[in-house]
């Protein structure tokens, strides 16, 4: 018997879905029990061309709409989606193993927040009226065109949707591959913008290799591109997109630093750690997995931290009551374990978990090194699981530059009671999106993104639509022209 998860088609282009089984096939295998639930089939060259060229010209009609007409829908498509929010809940946790608990309040909800609120801005996207004496200038916000949208396999609707939410508002169209490992989720994001009324073209998905995430970069009827991804596919794709000289978005990896000093409240600072390292088992780009605790307060932090750690339920992750799920795959897994192993080589203290959990899936326990040193291995590579590194400081401007010495940049968090502390090292921290006394929230209205190696650009809040529209400027001249002959 077919299993739920599997999709009608592995495309959707124009408006329906669309099958090509001469790509090569992609298997989907739910992580909780390692079995294959669904197949695609990645994009032929064919599929690529139907994809690219519909989204062209598609959008020339689009680009022309007012932006109450195009929010709208976008608005539309919000409501949809909350309406079938615990049907796509469980697609999302068949797609990524992550527990059910999570995707219904995580997922589907903050896609719709952000067709909802770039729905909203739509038809406020305005330019500006400069005066020149007698003359003036006026400035358009355009929409760039056709944009690329790539994404990673921990929030396959989420990614979705905040690509293709404020490319859309903008006037743009969009092709999104997924991920090979989380393929079908975007598909019923495709649909429910169809659903809501989107024009035929406008959203289309594409599955595949990165093959054909390279196919889509190198294309030149491409303007954009918006990858979120690890560091080395992002330099490989930002400098692809550089041939062509197209907008980019990066949001890629991290090694984020999250800072407990000896004032703060331990059952806060425990509760962001756990939020920052054993969410979706880890697999979070912003993660906060060099927790640098002051001296004075880390015995009780470890103790606490133990504890509260050792209440997961790992279990079946389409039960509401697991708050634990496995790793993405196999693969994920046992690189995990790899670096789980490199901790305990290279003279971390093991607090807790540490190995495969001993159940059915690509289960890791929640692991919790302490004494962990700079020089590390898994203080310095993203390991993308629940592999927490607690280091231990004295004073602010140490912890400072410590936190700082990384190539990445993409989060960082203080928990401290002293609140001028805690805006002065915030303040110095080198990183795109940071919390004070909280850790990992990520609402639609906020800008999110990293500095350094972790990316370029930003999604989410009004800053996004800098990135997915571009001015121009008009000067008009109200006299006559003077010329040197
Ligand atoms: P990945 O870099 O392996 O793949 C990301 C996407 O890029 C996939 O769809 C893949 O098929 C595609 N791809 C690979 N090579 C390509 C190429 N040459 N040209 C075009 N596309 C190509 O990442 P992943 O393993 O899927 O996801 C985990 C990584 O993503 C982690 O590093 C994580 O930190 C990062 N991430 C970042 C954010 C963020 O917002 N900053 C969010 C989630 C995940």
């Amino acid at each position: 018997m077919t299993h739920p998860a599997q999709p009608k088609a592995s495309h959707f282009i124009n408006g329906a879905y669309v099958e090509d089984t001469a790509g090569t096939p992609i298997p989907v295998i739910y992580a909780a029990t390692g079995e294959q639930i669904a197949t695609v089939y990645a994009a032929t060259p064919a599929i690529v061309e139907q994809a690219l060229s519909t989204a062209k010209e598609a959008q020339k009609a689009w680009g022309k709409m007012t932006g109450t007409e195009r929010g709208r829908i976008l608005r539309r498509a919000a409501d949809i989606m909350r309406a079938r929010n615990h049907e796509l809940s469980v697609l999302e946790t068949y797609d990524t193993g992550k527990p059910l608990q999570e995707t219904l309040v995580a997922d589907a909800t903050s896609g719709a927040d952000a067709l909802e609120y770039f729905g909203g801005l739509a038809g406020s996207l305005t330019g500006e009226h400069i005066p020149m004496g007698e003359d003036w200038v006026y400035t358009v916000r355009e929409a760039l065109g056709l944009c690329v949208g790539i994404g990673a396999w921990n929030y396959p609707t989420q990614i979705a949707c905040w690509k293709g939410a404020p490319a859309l508002a903008c006037g743009n169209s969009m092709v999104f591959k997924p991920s090979e490992t989380t393929p079908l989720c975007a598909l019923k994001v495709a649909e429910i913008l169809h659903e809501a009324g989107l024009p035929a073209g406008l959203y289309n998905v594409i599955q595949g290799m990165g093959e054909v995430g390279a196919a889509l970069v190198t294309d030149p009827r491409v303007d954009k591109v918006s990858l979120t991804g690890s560091v080395p596919t992002g330099k490989k794709v930002y400098a692809a997109a550089a041939a062509g000289m197209k907008h980019v978005t990066m949001e890629l990896g991290g090694k984020s630093p999250l800072i407990i000093f000896d004032d703060a409240d331990v059952e806060n600072a425990v509760g962001g750690a756990i939020n920052g390292n054993f969410y979706s088992s880890g697999q979070v780009c912003s993660n906060g997995t060099r927790v640098f605790v002051q001296k004075g307060i880390k015995e009780k932090f470890l103790a606490r931290l133990a504890e509260r750690t050792g209440a997961a339920v790992l279990g079946d992750p389409q039960d509401e009551a697991t708050s634990f799920g496995p790793m993405v795959t196999e693969n994920q897994m046992n690189i995990v374990l790899g670096y789980i192993e490199k901790g305990k080589e290279e003279g971390a203290r093991l607090i807790c978990g540490g190995k495969r959990a001993d159940m059915p899936g690509f289960f890791v326990e929640p692991t919790v090194f302490a004494d962990v040193t700079d020089d590390m291995t898994i203080a310095r590579e993203e390991i993308f699981g629940p592999v927490m590194s607690v280091l231990d400081f004295d004073t602010e401007e140490e912890v400072i530059a410590r936190a700082n010495d990384t190539e990445f940049g993409l989060s960082a968090g203080v928990f401290t009671n002293d609140f001028s502390r805690a805006h002065r090292v915030i303040g110095q921290l080198e990183a795109g999106s940071c919390f004070i006394n909280s850790y990992n929230d990520a609402p639609v209205e906020a800008p999110f993104g990293g500095v350094k190696a972790s990316g370029v650009g930003r999604e989410n809040s009004k800053e996004a639509i800098k990135h997915f529209s571009q001015v121009k400027s008009v000067y008009v001249r109200m006299g006559d022209v003077e010329a040197a002959f």
